[in-house]
Formats: structure tokens, C-alpha cells, sequence
């Protein structure tokens, strides 16, 4: 059962393609797994199809057209990146829009341990200025209190955690910014595994800050 999900004005900015690369995968994810979100998105597409289809023709220059047939010629990002990503344990927890970026699955991701907290991996997107991860952390991991400077979109993908007395899991998606401290505790049996998605530095606000930091930059 999803009971946090993306912003309604995040939702419209994914469908009507205006989202960076990186939040649009966080946003992608979760609606793959949220029948809701879903049911959202494809209003907004529909209804931006239906504008597009009662343009005349002829307010439509031959540039433009000529731009859009060009990208729709272009490869996916995503198929370009794609290797296969198929083995079950990576193909039952990552939803179908992360998997592209996973090469040959999650036990082959080179992950590099935090602390005794975390394990973390980098994604490679293109996307300037963005930090796109798999954390996953240990049952009862609790991370160091931190707030933010910009945004961190959080996706969780297996286990959970409990955050400011709210229970996250599997599907459930978080937006933080600096207008919330937070300090997420996982209390699953089983690891949490999240995708996180930061447009700007973490800033620590505890003790632990200043061991932490360095791995947290952007
Ligand atoms: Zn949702």
C-alpha cells in the first residue's frame, strides 16, 4: 500500500516533459509502481494531446515540426544505457524505468559501503548539478539528522523506514527541502533500498555532520 506520493505539481511537470532527467526517473519509478500517479499522468498527457490536436495546421512552423519528427528519430536515452538487467532479485524490487540504468542488475553494481550505516551507488545521468543514488541501509540504520539546500526526492524500492513519525515503504516517495529536518530510522528486518535523487548538497545538522559530509556532496 503507497501512502506518499509526488506532488501533483510534479506529477504535471513529468507528463508534460519538463522535469531533468534525474527527478523525472525518481517520478517515472514511482508511477510505475502507483496505479494513482499513473491514472494522473496519463490525464495530463491526454489533455496536452488534445491541445496539441486543435492547433491548425498551419500555426505549426515547418521548423518546428521539422525539430520534433528529428527527436522522434533520436534512441531513447534509456536504450542506449540498456544492458540486461534480468536477473529476478533486480527485476522483482526495481521498477521498469530504473532498470535501463542498472546494467547487469543490483548484485553487480559497484557499491561502496558509509560508515557501517549504508551502502551507496552512483548513477550515471547526464544531468549537471543532480545526484542520483541507490542507498541501501541496514535494518535499524538511523541516518544522521540533515536538512537540505535544495530538494531530495526519495523513492524507496524495498524495506522501509520511519521518518518524523511517518512510515515509508516499498513505493512510498519523499520530497524534502530545506524547510524540513529529518532523520530517517529503517525498522525493517530486510535492508531498505532507495533511490535518491538530490539537486543540491545535503546539509548535516548533527553531531555526525561533520564525519558524514564528505560522502554526501553532490
Ligand atoms: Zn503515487
Amino acid at each position: 500500500m503507497i501512502n506518499h506520493h509526488p506532488p501533483l505539481e510534479l506529477l504535471f511537470d513529468y507528463a508534460t516533459g519538463s522535469l531533468p532527467e534525474p527527478v523525472a526517473l525518481a517520478v517515472a519509478s514511482h508511477a510505475s509502481m502507483c496505479s494513482d500517479c499513473r491514472k494522473q499522468v496519463d490525464a495530463v498527457e491526454s489533455l496536452g494531446g488534445a491541445l496539441l490536436s486543435s492547433i491548425e495546421p498551419e500555426e505549426v512552423s515547418k521548423d518546428a515540426l521539422r525539430s520534433v519528427m528529428a527527436r522522434l528519430d533520436e534512441p531513447e536515452v534509456g536504450a542506449m544505457r540498456c544492458a540486461a538487467a534480468t536477473n529476478r532479485e533486480t527485476t522483482e524490487v526495481v521498477p521498469e524505468p530504473l532498470l535501463p540504468y542498472l546494467g547487469r542488475g543490483l548484485a553487480h553494481l559497484a557499491w561502496r559501503g558509509v560508515g557501517r550505516k549504508f551502502d551507496e551507488v552512483h548513477l550515471n545521468l547526464a544531468a549537471k548539478g543532480f545526484k542520483a543514488s541507490l542507498m541501501r541501509l541496514k535494518p535499524g540504520a538511523e541516518m544522521p539528522s540533515h536538512t537540505h539546500v535544495g530538494t531530495e526526492y526519495t523513492l524507496v524500492l524495498a524495506g522501509g523506514y520511519k521518518d518524523n513519525g511517518e512510515q515509508y515503504g516499498r513505493g512510498d516517495f519523499a520530497l524534502k527541502d530545506s524547510s524540513h529536518e529529518h532523520r530517517p530510522i529503517v525498522d525493517t528486518d530486510e535492508p531498505c533500498l532507495c533511490l535518491v535523487v538530490l539537486d543540491a548538497p545535503v546539509k548535516l545538522t548533527g553531531a555526525m555532520g561533520r564525519l558524514m559530509n564528505p560522502f554526501l556532496r553532490v
